[in-house]
């Protein structure tokens, strides 16, 4: 069995939560380069499909787990299955769990003003011993995104969480990995307002029966539109999926 399923042209890493998490945690050990975590959907796989230089971008990252069970059956279809969804949120509680034990720094950036201060608070209580060193909100400019990188570098933190929603915060990260000073970047979208507790995770009822869009979708209808290519990803992958080498 490959270590990679590849769907759609996207190579999810066949890993769940707490592999995701140990690679996390051995980069933050002993890389001197950069690192990255994308975790797509089904959503974000529609819009690789549509653009090869995205797909591209998220196939040069570090770790690609799959976020959502739409991915997971797809990986059943292309007969190359993933045991279980790795979601960004659950990579990035899991990972805190293991920074914590040893001791070490954390960013955060994105969301709306102000949110990024309370999440860190709650961070800072969960996980005593993850020192969070700097908060930037997601809404900048060309001036405030070069004092964002030179904070950011000034604490060169162990962990840079970057939530501005796909595709802006991957292609954020792959824009700037080199001259950030962070060691790995995870890009795991709505988790800062999860953390603050302005959003909440869906109930394990609608996770459980592989509705969390349902729910997402009852919270936010705003969302519909781009919820179309759920359905539509669905399609690709029954008409197509097989035909991307394994
Ligand atoms: N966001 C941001 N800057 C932007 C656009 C969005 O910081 O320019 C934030 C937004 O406030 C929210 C997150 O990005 O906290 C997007 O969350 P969502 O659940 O939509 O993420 P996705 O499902 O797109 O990964």
């Amino acid at each position: 069995m490959s270590e990679k399923v590849n769907i759609l042209g996207v190579k999810v890493d066949k890993i769940n939560v707490e592999q995701a998490s140990d690679k996390i945690m051995e980069f933050v050990d002993s890389t001197n380069c950069v690192r990255s975590v994308f975790t797509p959907n089904s959503e974000i796989i529609m819009m690789a499909y549509r653009d090869p230089e995205f797909c591209k971008l998220l196939n040069s990252s570090d770790i690609l787990t799959a976020d959502g069970i739409g991915v997971v059956y797809a990986s059943k279809i292309v007969k190359n299955p993933i045991g279980e969804r790795a979601a960004g949120y659950d990579i990035a509680c899991r990972t805190l769990e293991k920074l914590s034990e040893k001791g070490g720094t954390l960013y955060l950036f994105g969301s709306k003003p102000g949110v990024a201060e309370t999440a860190g608070a709650n961070i800072m209580k969960k996980y005593p011993g993850v020192k969070v060193v700097g908060y930037s909100d997601g809404y900048f400019n060309e001036e405030k995104e070069k004092t964002i990188i030179a904070n950011i570098n000034r604490y060169a933190p162990d962990l840079l969480f970057v939530c501005l929603g796909a595709p802006k915060q991957e292609k954020w990260i792959a824009a700037h990995k080199a001259e950030l000073k962070a060691k790995v970047c995870l890009g795991i979208g709505g988790s800062i307002d999860v953390f603050a507790g302005t959003v909440k995770r869906a109930p394990e009822f609608f996770t459980k029966h592989g509705i969390e869009w349902l729910y997402r979708l009852l919270k936010q209808p705003s969302r519909f539109v781009r919820m179309l290519d759920l359905p539509r990803f669905g399609f690709k992958v029954l008409l197509k999926g097989r035909s991307f080498p394994q």
